[in-house]
């Protein structure tokens, strides 16, 4: 395909990917919320090449925003995605209407709920639910032999892969390394919400992880020393940050692991402002 098309129904969208089945061509999805900044460029860009047809999605899916979050204020700028989406290569830019991705009576829903007890589903009671839901959709309604991710939302990937696995999508589920701003923070389109003290302030959240790494290496084992340093940390370099979580978990079960024995997570969800950021670091042991 040489331009890009912009398909705004689900009712299309389907009809384009089953045409695209039978024609043998292989699909790459790369499912978003818009307002792109390089973490999603990054995802793009590895999926094109990797696919025939590369779609992207843009859809601020309301049944993952609990009441009281951002649903309303998320940011968007639709125009500008498109122009970045055809300097990525990407085929179809799926950009659908809430009312067509959810009929008035919606009432069938994805949960995962071994993976989503700890972490973002403890804070964001029906946060998954909505996301597996979503995507579950995006991969009927798109057929991609694969689906891209990002490793900073490592719960939501975990979550994704396993609904895959569970519900037999013929679907890989490749999750993308995080995309840093040069000072460390991560890429978030949230970031918008940032007042300049707070973004100054806001890469230590990441500096916290790898002070947490550097202690793990030089001996401490025991996560709620681990934890209790980072807090501290925190406390200092961002005195206005709310933690909302700092946990060290199982990369795969996402369950608390008491003391590190061997690869663990780092995750971390703070709420800086009118912002909530979360960032994580996996620290690996090489066995
Ligand atoms: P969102 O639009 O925030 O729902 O994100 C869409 C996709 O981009 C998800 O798979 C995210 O994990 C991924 N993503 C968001 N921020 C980053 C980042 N900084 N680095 C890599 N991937 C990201």
């Amino acid at each position: 395909m040489n331009d890009m098309m912009r398909i705004e129904t689900p009712a299309a969208m389907q009809e384009l990917a089953l045409e695209w089945r039978r024609e043998g061509l292989r699909v790459g999805l790369v499912p978003t919320m818009g307002y792109w900044h390089e973490g999603h460029l990054s995802l793009m860009r590895w999926a094109r090449e990797h696919c025939d047809v590369l779609v992207a999605s843009i859809f601020v899916n309301p049944t993952q925003f609990g009441p009281g979050e951002d649903l309303e204020n998320y940011p968007s700028d639709v125009e500008r995605d498109s122009a970045l989406a055809r300097d990525c290569g990407v085929d179809v830019l799926f950009t659908p209407v809430r009312d067509d991705v959810y009929f008035p009576d919606h009432g069938t829903w994805v949960t995962v709920p071994e993976l989503t007890a700890n972490l973002c589903g403890r804070s964001r009671p029906i946060h998954f639910r909505g996301v597996a839901t979503v995507v579950c959709k995006l991969f009927n309604l798109v057929q991609p032999a694969f689906a891209a991710f990002g490793e900073k939302d490592w719960q939501q990937l975990a979550v994704i892969r396993k609904m895959a696995r569970e519900l037999n999508f013929p679907v890989r589920v490749e999750g993308r390394p995080i995309v840093r701003e040069a000072d460390g923070l991560a890429m978030s389109s949230r970031n918008v919400y940032l007042t300049p003290e707070e973004r100054a302030a806001a890469p230590h959240i990441q500096k916290g992880l790898r002070l947490l790494e550097d202690l793990v290496r030089s001996g401490q084992t025991d996560s709620a020393a681990l934890r209790e340093a980072v807090t501290q940390y925190y406390d200092s370099n961002i005195p206005t940050g709310k933690l909302d979580y700092l946990e060290l978990v199982d990369p795969a079960t996402i369950e608390a692991v008491e003391r590190v024995r061997g690869d663990v997570l780092a995750a971390v969800a703070m709420r800086l402002g009118k912002a909530r950021l979360i960032d994580n670091k996996y620290i690996a042991f090489g066995n």
